[in-house]
């Protein structure tokens, strides 16, 4: 099987580089049609209209209703093309994201998507996670491309709350370990192909910018400002997570998030949250040494990621529960058969137990 990388074909990333929409655009359409939330669309249409001027574009809005669904994504299909527009542009966070990924792909448009916070690593994949009308998880959506163009804008990015940054640390925290899992295994990435080497540095320097820059970057954004330590995390959240996820692979972290969401408890928190909880759990798995557990644990509770199961909110953590979590994490179609070692709904369970004990003992020593 062949290696393969898959990759937005541009990736842009400044300081007020929102007004340069247009212009970064024109290469790929001159009708934007842009979807975004009521407030979202106050927030960035000063900035795209100051910059529209110097090109020969035009803007279409359009409010996205709240749900990437079926029903939603055909009513905007529609819009699009009564519209006469050329381009799809998708600006706020992951349902928009994956709206205007369906709508470019059911209409063999381009498609630029624009995040406004960065708490996961989603925006550069080729991929639409579609929900039903009722907001409950319906399929994937596997594209045949990745977007033309990410554009984010680390001032925008910087003033959203800094939990969503947090959460986006969580989720690229998970990125090189899964993709180091993944590596071990020979598993086959999200795209269809081995690693490459090149998805395997950037991986690694998602974490290493982690380490170095997360507890800069989350004090600065606590303090509303935008520093090169924020513009960094930007970065790692973004494309260095997002590159190192689809193409690396995902294993432990992901499967366990999505078994901790049988939990009623864990479902006000982020998705980078449950996955940082899962990062842990699949060190354990692994035995990985006790530095790099240390490490990661460190990490997290520096910058608020949680690292007990009481920080997810589950406070009375009965075994049969968790054999739950343990059993949907484990299920054949998930991602712990990417492990490179036999996992069985004992083991998750016996990992789960034991994350969570390591988390309450490093608490304990600070
Ligand atoms: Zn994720």
């Amino acid at each position: 099987m062949a290696n393969i990388i898959a990759s937005p074909t541009r990736y842009i990333q400044g300081k007020g580089e929102l007004k340069n929409l247009c212009k970064h655009a024109e290469r790929l359409g001159s009708k934007l049609f842009i979807l975004t939330s009521n407030s979202g669309r106050g927030r960035v249409e000063p900035a795209i209209s100051e910059g529209l001027r110097e090109t020969e574009c035009t803007a279409h809005y359009e409010v996205f209703r709240g749900e990437c669904c079926d029903s939603e994504i055909s009513r905007l299909k529609e819009l699009y093309l009564a519209s006469g527009c050329d381009l799809v542009v998708g600006i706020g966070g992951g349902k928009i994201h994956d709206t205007a990924k369906a709508i470019a792909y059911y209409t063999k448009s381009p498609v630029v998507i624009v995040p406004t916070i960065a708490s996961t690593d989603a925006p550069c994949s080729a991929l639409s996670v579609i929900y039903s009308d009722a907001g409950v998880f319906d399929r994937y959506l596997f594209l045949p491309a990745s977007p033309n163009m990410v554009l984010v804008d680390t001032d925008v990015v910087s003033q959203a709350p800094l939990r969503l940054l947090v959460s986006g640390m969580g989720d690229a925290l998970a990125t090189y370990f899964e993709a180091r899992a993944c590596q071990r295994s020979n598993a086959t990435n999200c795209v269809g192909g081995k690693i490459t080497l090149a998805a395997m540095r950037l991986a690694r320097l998602c974490y290493d910018t982690l380490l170095a820059d997360g507890v800069k970057a989350a004090l600065a954004v606590q303090n509303k400002v935008c520093t090169r330590a924020v513009e960094n995390i930007i970065e790692a959240n973004t494309y260095l997570s997002g590159i190192g996820f689809e193409s690396g692979g995902l294993a432990g972290a992901h499967a366990i998030h999505n078994g901790l969401t049988a939990l009623e408890e864990t479902h006000a928190l982020y998705h980078g949250e449950k996955v940082a909880f899962g990062t842990l759990v699949q060190l354990m798995l692994e035995n990985a040494p006790e530095e790099e557990l240390e490490e990661v644990i460190d990490f997290c509770m520096a910058v608020g990621l949680p690292t007990t199961l009481a920080d997810l909110g589950v406070k009375e953590p009965d075994s049969k529960r968790l054999m739950e979590v343990a059993t949907l994490a484990a299920a054949p179609g998930d991602t712990l058969g990417n492990m490179p070692f036999e996992v069985t709904p004992q083991t998750v369970y016996a990992a789960i137990l034991a994350a969570d004990a390591a988390g309450r003992y490093y608490k304990e020593e600070v």
